[in-house]
């Protein structure tokens, strides 16, 4: 079995972090640092990257997971998106990853890139996750695979019943655990998790963390996910806008805290969506006694 998922189906506490990779090449510099200084700081069971998201390039991501693979093997899992891609070429970037030795895959549909139509964007023949999911099963040598789940819905489909439908059918098409996006009420997460099981799910769903960074760019992220921000999050950070210590300190708290919460409701696998820093990963581990 992959280690990914005997990580996540762990009965001890476990974490993954989630990057992106950075335009520049002093951004991916600086991102193998701070990944390397959670990892000295944090037990990390893999570091997941994203594909496409911010516009980043294929050679670009790329590199940055065959890097990171030579350096945490066998832990390290790749994004993988459909939209606006066909069979040649998916083929042809799984093959990249599998040279070097990757094959551990997130499968996602991707955004709908800006001045793409819809009919553009799924004319490559993958019009959703699933497709994607059961194309991987089909081409084989994956270890594991993941997929993504909205526990507050995803805006596309407002039907909230469809939509975990659809978030169900990927676990039937062959996807071996998700990883949520980020949500702030734990209590949105367990009525997600309910609602899927009720449907037939049993693959584990992993909450995805995001530790705030910045006020207005959360607002942001949360306005184009279809994610809240609760006015008790905002409130809480606001003083601290012009501190960037006393900022982040915060915001460790209210991760930390939410994460608690999770823990004494049983969940034991954690997704932190890390923005490429180590600092307030490192205060939430704090928090918690994960340091190392
Ligand atoms: P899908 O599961 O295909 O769902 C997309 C929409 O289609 C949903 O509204 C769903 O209800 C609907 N749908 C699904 N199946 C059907 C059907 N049969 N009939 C009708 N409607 C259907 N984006 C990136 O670009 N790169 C990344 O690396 C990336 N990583 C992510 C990681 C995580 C953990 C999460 C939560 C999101 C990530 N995203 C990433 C964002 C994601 O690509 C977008 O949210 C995208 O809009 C949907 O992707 P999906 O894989 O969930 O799509």
């Amino acid at each position: 079995m992959s280690a990914i998922i005997e990580e996540i189906r762990s009965p001890e506490v476990t974490v993954s972090i989630e990057v992106f990779p950075p335009k520049s090449e002093n951004g991916a510099a600086r991102l193998l640092e701070e990944t390397a200084r959670i990892q000295e700081g944090v037990r990390v069971a893999f570091t997941s990257v994203t594909y496409g998201a911010g516009g980043s390039t294929r050679d670009g991501t790329l590199n940055l997971v065959i890097e990171l693979a030579k350096r945490n093997p066998g832990r390290v899992v790749a994004h993988l998106t459909c939209v606006g891609s066909n069979e040649e070429a998916l083929s042809r970037l799984l093959s990249a990853y599998h040279e070097s030795g990757m094959t551990d895959i997130m499968a996602l549909r991707g955004d709908i890139p800006e001045g793409m139509t819809r009919e553009e964007a799924v004319s490559g023949g993958f019009r959703y996750a699933a497709d994607l999911v059961r194309w991987l099963r089909e081409a084989g040598g994956v270890s594991s695979i993941g997929v993504a789940g909205y526990p507050e819905g995803h805006p596309e489909t407002p039907d909230r019943a469809k939509d975990l439908d659809h978030f169900v059918a990927k676990a039937g098409a062959g996807a071996d655990y998700a990883a949520t996006q980020f949500f702030f009420e734990n209590s949105d997460y367990f009525r997600f998790v309910v609602e899927a099981a009720a449907r037939g799910l049993q693959i584990p769903v992993a909450p995805g963390v995001l530790p705030v960074r910045d006020i207005d760019q959360v607002v942001r992220f949360a306005g184009m996910c279809g994610a809240a921000v609760p006015e008790r999050v905002l409130s809480a950070l606001e003083p601290y806008r012009g501190d960037p210590e006393g900022f982040k300190e915060k915001s460790a708290d209210l991760a930390a805290e939410q994460i608690s919460g999770l823990i004494e409701a049983g969940v034991r696998h954690f997704h932190i969506y890390s923005l490429n820093k180590s600092d307030i990963v490192l205060g939430i581990a704090d928090r918690l006694g994960w340091r190392r």
